[in-house]
């Protein structure tokens, strides 16, 4: 498999939610749920981390659209294949809307590629990000549901010496544990949350909701 796994829902955002168009990118592992050095392989091992539904709900309702990019190497690995992630992810989308009815994901992305594949999308490179914004933004057409979509060299393309890019809309941001989450989004331009594995997204939701919060510092090469 060249490209990566799309799942596109398209939904309104909650009425009173303000219209200023930022997008939340959100990994998966360790920000909405408990991650595994063995991989989340069936829906039945994914464990919500406390709060991470109402965390996505208030950012929903605080006027952002939620795309989720996670890197999910098992499938080039062979251990599965896309339709069990789609399997799983349709798990998660029922847990957080069962726990917030503002839980939903507009968008879920997911790169099936080990670091040797050398692919566009593997975090820390922002295909998948650059995808997402496009797509959620109207200046791409993607089909709703469930699709591959094969990035370009260019979509991956990054000068990680340069300067952090000017973001597209100063609220978008990305949340994640790990390095490669904060250099995905860096590469976006996007103000970035290190989160904890433990503890996942809810402890920095209100600093995200602070739109005068610059985000953490990151240097990529540094
Ligand atoms: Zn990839």
């Amino acid at each position: 498999m060249r490209g990566f796994v799309v799942q596109y829902t398209p939904a309104d955002l909650p009425a009173s939610a303000p219209q200023h168009g930022g997008i939340a990118f959100l990994d998966r592992d360790g920000v909405l749920n408990i991650g595994s050095p063995d991989y989340i392989n069936h829906p039945n091992e994914f464990q919500t981390l406390t709060n991470a539904p109402k965390a996505v709900g208030m950012l929903r309702r605080a006027g952002y659209k939620i795309c989720i990019v996670t890197n999910q190497s098992a499938i080039v690995r062979g251990l599965w294949d896309e339709h069990r992630l789609h399997q799983i992810h349709e798990h998660m989308r029922q847990i957080f809307l069962e726990k917030d009815s503002d839980a939903h994901f507009d968008m879920i992305l997911g790169c099936p590629h080990r670091h040797r594949d050398r692919c566009m999308c593997r975090k820390p490179r922002p295909a998948m990000l650059r995808f997402g914004a496009k797509v959620l933004r109207g200046l791409q057409e993607c089909k709703v549901g469930q699709s591959i979509f094969e990035p370009t060299a260019e979509d991956g393309e990054v000068d990680w010496w340069g300067e952090k890019p000017v973001p597209q809309n100063s609220f978008d941001c990305m949340v994640g544990d790990r390095g490669s989450d904060m250099g995905a989004g860096w590469a976006q331009g996007v103000r970035l949350f290190q989160v904890d594995d433990s503890t996942g997204i809810f402890p920095v939701v209100e600093n995200i909701l602070n739109s005068e919060h610059t985000g953490d510092d990151f240097h990529p090469v540094r």
